[in-house]
C-alpha cells in the first residue's frame, strides 16, 4: 500500500492536505480529461517524515521506483534513455500556495548521453543542448547550492564572446561548450561531477524540494501568511513538455478573469519559445492571450475551452499555467487564483449573477481583511501639478507615497526606522520578500501582471506597479532613471496601483469610494465613483455586506468613548456601544480634577473633588446616549490605576528635590509627590485598578453611576430612548460585584426618585481574569451581562504584559515557532478561548438570559470573530473603523 506516492490519475482536488494544492489540482484536471502531462505526487506525509528525521524514508525510494516505471511504461520511454529519453520536472507544491518560495528543477534525466536522445527526439540539437544547460544551471543552484550568479555570468560571457545580444542567438555548439563550463563550475565548487545517473538526479532533486520547505525565506513567507510550519510540501514529478521547441511552442499563465480588477473575460501572459519560470520571473516582456490567438488559433481555442471548463468546475476564478509544445496544449497547473480585494468582491457578485454560486458562497469568498484593504485611500482625482515619472501596469491597488529604496535590506532597515519606503527593482525575486513586506509599495521595471512581484504584492495587499519599461534601476549608483530624469535613493515617489502611474514627490490622497459608501451610503459613493468598474465594486460591497447583515447572528457594537466616535460607529453600522471607557473622559484638562480626588485629605475634600467631576461626566454621557439613542450602550466604570492620572514619580521627585535645593518648595508638589509615592505599584496592571479602586476609594463608583443615571434622566426628559448599562471592570469574585451592585441600585433609586421616574439599569461585568471565567456560574448570579475583556484575559492567562511583550520578545517567539500569531491579535482558542467557553457555558447555565459579548481588541479580528460566533456570544464590540469588517466576518461565520 503506497504511503508516500500517488499517481495523478488516483487523486482529486479534495486531497490538498496530502497532495498539496498543485498535486491535488493536477489530479483533478487529469480526472476531468484535460491534457495534463502524466506524473505522480510525493505526498506531504513524506515531507513531514523528512522534517522529523532529516532523511528520506526508505519506502519512498521504492514507491518512486514503481511510479517512475508506471510512467515509463505508459510513455513507452525510459527516464534518461540514450535514444528516446523520458524527462521529468520536479516541482514543489504545498497545501497553500507560496509563490516562488520553494524549488523546482526541470529537465531531470538529461545527461551526456540522453542529450543525444533528446536531439533525435526533437530533431533539434540546439534545443537539446539548451535544455541540458538549463538542467545543470537549475540543478547546480537549487540542488547543489551554488550561487546562481556563477551560471548567469558564464552565460553572459558566452553571449559576449559570440557577440550576440541574448542567449537565444547562441548555437548548439556554443551551448554545448556552455554545458562544459557549467559542469566545470559544479566540479570546482562541489568537488564532484554533475551527476549523470538519471535516478540520482531525480532523488537529489526530490530531496532539494523537500528541503526547500525549511528555508529562511519560506519560513518568513509562512509566518506572514499564517501558514503553519508543520504542513510540509508535496513534490510533483511531471513528464516534461517543452515550450522552447521553436516558434510553435511557448509557455504562459492565464486567468479566467482579471485578478487585478475582477474584470470578466479571460486574461493572460504568453511567451513564445520559452520554458518554465520565464513568464513568472518577468525577465522577458510577454504577449497577451489575444496575441496568442493570432499566433496559434487552434491552441488558443483549446486553451479557452479548458479555462471555461475549469471555471465551471471550480465555480471560481482559476489561474492556469500552460505550455504549448509544437502546437499541442498541455495544462501544467491550475488553482483557484489569488486576486486583489476589489477583484474578490466583483468576481463573487459576477458569479452570483451568472448563477454559478449563491449569495452565501459569495460571502464566504471575500474577507474582512479585503474589505479593510478596499477602504485604503487613493490619490485625489484632480491631478493638478502632478509630475508623472513613469508608467507601468497596475498589479496591486492602493495609493502610496514613500522614499525610494533599491534593495530588500535597505527597505527593511529604513522601514524599521519608521520611514515609508517604496521598493524599486528591475524585477523582484523571492529573496526580495523581506523588502516587499517592509515597503508600502513596490515598483518594477520588468515583468507582467503575473510576475513574482505582482503575485506576491497582491497576496499581501501591497500597492504594486510592474513592467514600467522606461525605468532603469542602477543599484551601483543608487539611482532610478526614467525619461531622462534621475531619482536618488531616498527621494519621494508616489505609486498608484490603481492606474500604474508613478509620480515624483508627494501626491494628496482621498478616501476610497468604498469608505464613502461605508460612511455615507451608496448614492454618495456612486457620485464619487468616476467609472463603471468602481461603481460595480461599490455595488458588490453593498450587496455582500447587506447579505452579511441578513445572515449574521452576532450583533456588532463599537468601543467608543465619545459621542463623536459613537456617531461615527453608528454610521458604519454599529448596533450599540459595547464599551465606553469612562476613564478617557478624565484626560486632558480634567486630569487636575482627578488629582484632587487623589490628594483629598478628608471625606469632605473627597466629596468636593468628586462633585466637581459629576457634571462633566454627566454631560459627556448625555451626549453619548444621544448618539446611541435606542441602542444598548455599555458604560464601564473607571478601570486603570489612579496613578496613571498623576505625574511620573521620578520626574516629580527630581522637581521637588531641585526646588528644595533652591529653597522654592511648592506645597502642592510635595503633597502630590507623597501621594504618588503612596500609590506607586511595582506591578500596576495587577494592582489597585478596576473594581478594586471602586471599592477602595469611597464615592468614586457612586459618582459615576450617578452621572450615568442623570444622563439617562436627561435624555428621557428630552424625549430620547437611552439604553445605558453599567459595566464593572476586573471583577474576580462575585462578592466584588455584589458590593458594587448594591450601591448602584441605591444610587439608581435615588436619582430615579429625584427625577420622578424608575431607573433600573442592567448591571454586568467584564470577564477579564481567569478566576472570573472559572467562577462564571457564581458571578452570573449578580451579573445581567458579561463582556469578555480579552486583552486583560490574554494578559493574565499567559502572564504576558500586554504593554511590553510584543516588542520585547514576540518577534523571537514567532521566529522559533512558540507563537504563530500574537495572542493579543487573534484569540488563543486553546487557552484563553477555553476560559471563554467555560464562562459562556456556566454563565448561561446559571442565568439563561445572560447577555454575552466581547470588547477586547479581538472583537474586530476576523479570525477571532469566527470563534466568538461559534461559542455563542451575542455580540462583538470593536473600534469604530473595524465595524464593517466585523459585520462582514460575523456574516461569514454564519454561512
Ligand atoms: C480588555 O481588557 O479586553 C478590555 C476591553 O479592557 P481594557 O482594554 O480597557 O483593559
Ligand atoms: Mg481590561
Amino acid at each position: 500500500m503506497a504511503r508516500y506516492v500517488q499517481d495523478f490519475s488516483e487523486g482529486d482536488r479534495d486531497q490538498k492536505d496530502l497532495l498539496g494544492g498543485k498535486g491535488a489540482n493536477l489530479a483533478e484536471m487529469t480526472r476531468l480529461g484535460l491534457p495534463v502531462p502524466p506524473g505522480f505526487t510525493i505526498t506531504t506525509e513524506a515531507c513531514r517524515a523528512y522534517m522529523r528525521t532529516g532523511r528520506v524514508p526508505p519506502e519512498l525510494r521504492v514507491e518512486v521506483t514503481m511510479a517512475v516505471r508506471r510512467l515509463e511504461d505508459a510513455a513507452g520511454r525510459r527516464l534518461g534513455d540514450y535514444h528516446d529519453p523520458l524527462l521529468v520536472s520536479v516541482r514543489s507544491g504545498a497545501r497553500f500556495s507560496m509563490p516562488g518560495m520553494m524549488e523546482t528543477v526541470l529537465n531531470v534525466g538529461l545527461n551526456d548521453a540522453s542529450v543525444q536522445g533528446l536531439t533525435e527526439l526533437s530533431g533539434d540539437e540546439r534545443f537539446a543542448w539548451d535544455s541540458y544547460r538549463r538542467l545543470v544551471q537549475m540543478f547546480g543552484r537549487t540542488v547543489l547550492g551554488l550561487d546562481g550568479a556563477l551560471f548567469a555570468d558564464a552565460l553572459e560571457e558566452a553571449t559576449a564572446a559570440r557577440g550576440v545580444a541574448s542567449e537565444v542567438d547562441l548555437t548548439a555548439q556554443d551551448l554545448r561548450a556552455l554545458v562544459e563550463t557549467y559542469k566545470q563550475l559544479v566540479r570546482e565548487h562541489t568537488g564532484r561531477e554533475f551527476p549523470q545517473h538519471p535516478r540520482e538526479q531525480l532523488d537529489m532533486a526530490i530531496v532539494a524540494v523537500l528541503g526547500s520547505w525549511g528555508t529562511e525565506r519560506a519560513r518568513l513567507y509562512r509566518r506572514r501568511e499564517r501558514i503553519p510550519d508543520d504542513l510540509g510540501t508535496a513534490v510533483n514529478v511531471v513528464t516534461m513538455v517543452f515550450g522552447n521547441l521553436g516558434p510553435t511552442s511557448g509557455t504562459g499563465v492565464a486567468f479566467t478573469r482579471d485578478p487585478a480588477t475582477g474584470r470578466a473575460g479571460d486574461y493572460g501572459d504568453y511567451l513564445v519559445n520559452a520554458q518554465g519560470e520565464d513568464v513568472v520571473a518577468g525577465i522577458r516582456n510577454t504577449l497577451s492571450l489575444a496575441d496568442l490567438e493570432r499566433v496559434d488559433p487552434a491552441a488558443h481555442t483549446e486553451l479557452r475551452q479548458a479555462m471555461r471548463r475549469l471555471e465551471t468546475h471550480y465555480r471560481d476564478l482559476c489561474d492556469i499555467e500552460f505550455t504549448i509544445e509544437r502546437g499541442k496544449l498541455w495544462m501544467l497547473q491550475t488553482r483557484v487564483g489569488k486576486r486583489t480585494a476589489a477583484a474578490a468582491f466583483r468576481i463573487a457578485c459576477q458569479l452570483v449573477d451568472e448563477h454559478l454560486i449563491t449569495m452565501d458562497e459569495a460571502l464566504a469568498r471575500v474577507s474582512g481583511d479585503e474589505l479593510a484593504r478596499l477602504a485604503f485611500p487613493r490619490f485625489a482625482e484632480d491631478g493638478g501639478g502632478r509630475d508623472l515619472f513613469a508608467e507601468g501596469m497596475p498589479a496591486s491597488p492602493g495609493a502610496v507615497v514613500g522614499h525610494v529604496v533599491l534593495d530588500s535590506a535597505t527597505a527593511q532597515e529604513r522601514a524599521a526606522a519608521g520611514e515609508d519606503v517604496v521598493l524599486v527593482r528591475r524585477e523582484t525575486s523571492p529573496d526580495d520578500l523581506g523588502g516587499m513586506i517592509a515597503a508600502v509599495g513596490v515598483l518594477t521595471a520588468r515583468g507582467g501582471k503575473t510576475s513574482h512581484a505582482a503575485v506576491v504584492a497582491r497576496g499581501m495587499g501591497r500597492t504594486c506597479v510592474v513592467g514600467a519599461e522606461d525605468v532603469v534601476v542602477d543599484t551601483a549608483a543608487r539611482t532610478v532613471t526614467a525619461g531622462g530624469r534621475v531619482v536618488h535613493e531616498g527621494d519621494l515617489l508616489a505609486v498608484d496601483g490603481n492606474t500604474g502611474r508613478v509620480y515624483l514627490g508627494e501626491v494628496p490622497v482621498v478616501p476610497s469610494p468604498v469608505t464613502t459608501y461605508l460612511e455615507e451610503g451608496l448614492e454618495a459613493a456612486f457620485a464619487q465613483a468616476g467609472d463603471d468598474e468602481t461603481r460595480e465594486l461599490v455595488g458588490a460591497v453593498d450587496r455582500i455586506l447587506t447579505h452579511a447583515d441578513d445572515v449574521r447572528r452576532l450583533h456588532v457594537h463599537a468601543n467608543a468613548d465619545t459621542a463623536d466616535d459613537a456617531a461615527h460607529a453608528r454610521r458604519l453600522g454599529a448596533q450599540g456601544v459595547g464599551l465606553c471607557r469612562t476613564e478617557h473622559m478624565f484626560l486632558g484638562d480634567r486630569r487636575v480634577l482627578v488629582e484632587r480626588v487623589v490628594l483629598a485629605e478628608d471625606e469632605e475634600d473627597l466629596r468636593a473633588a468628586l462633585d466637581a467631576l459629576l457634571p462633566l461626566q454627566r454631560e459627556d454621557l448625555t451626549a453619548l446616549l444621544a448618539a446611541t439613542d435606542g441602542q444598548p450602550t455599555t458604560i464601564r466604570l473607571i478601570d486603570p490605576p489612579l496613578h496613571e492620572f498623576l505625574p511620573d514619580l521620578t520626574t516629580l521627585a527630581v522637581k521637588v528635590a531641585v526646588a528644595r535645593e533652591r529653597g522654592e518648595v511648592d506645597e502642592h508638589d510635595v503633597r502630590l509627590l507623597a501621594a504618588v509615592q503612596r500609590m506607586h505599584e511595582a506591578n500596576p496592571m495587577l494592582g489597585l485598578r478596576g473594581v478594586r479602586l471602586g471599592l477602595v476609594v469611597p464615592g468614586l463608583f457612586d459618582l459615576q453611576v450617578r452621572a450615568i443615571c442623570e444622563a439617562v434622566a436627561a435624555r428621557r426628559s428630552a424625549g430620547g430612548d437611552p439604553h445605558a448599562e453599567v459595566m464593572v471592570p476586573l471583577v474576580g469574585s462575585v462578592q466584588e460585584l455584589h458590593l458594587v451592585r448594591e450601591r448602584a441600585r441605591t444610587v439608581m433609586a435615588e436619582v430615579g426618585a429625584a427625577h420622578g421616574m424608575s431607573i433600573d439599569l442592567p448591571v454586568g461585568c467584564m470577564i477579564e481574569l481567569p478566576r472570573a471565567a472559572l467562577t462564571a456560574d457564581r458571578i452570573a448570579e449578580e451579573a445581567q451581562f458579561f463582556s469578555f475583556g480579552t486583552n486583560d484575559l490574554t494578559q493574565t492567562t499567559w502572564g504576558f504584559s500586554r504593554d511590553d511583550v510584543e516588542a520585547a520578545f514576540f518577534p523571537q517567539y514567532a521566529a522559533n515557532g512558540v507563537l504563530g500569531v500574537s495572542p493579543f491579535e487573534t484569540i488563543d482558542e486553546r487557552g484563553v478561548g477555553r476560559l471563554v467557553r467555560i464562562a459562556v457555558a456556566e454563565g448561561r447555565a446559571a442565568r439563561p438570559d445572560l447577555v454575552l459579548g466581547v470588547c477586547g481588541e479581538h472583537g474586530g479580528d476576523p479570525e477571532s470573530i469566527g470563534f466568538f460566533h461559534e461559542v455563542g456570544l451575542d455580540y462583538v464590540s470593536c473600534s469604530p473603523f473595524r465595524v464593517p469588517v466585523a459585520r462582514l466576518e460575523a456574516g461569514r461565520a454564519a454561512v
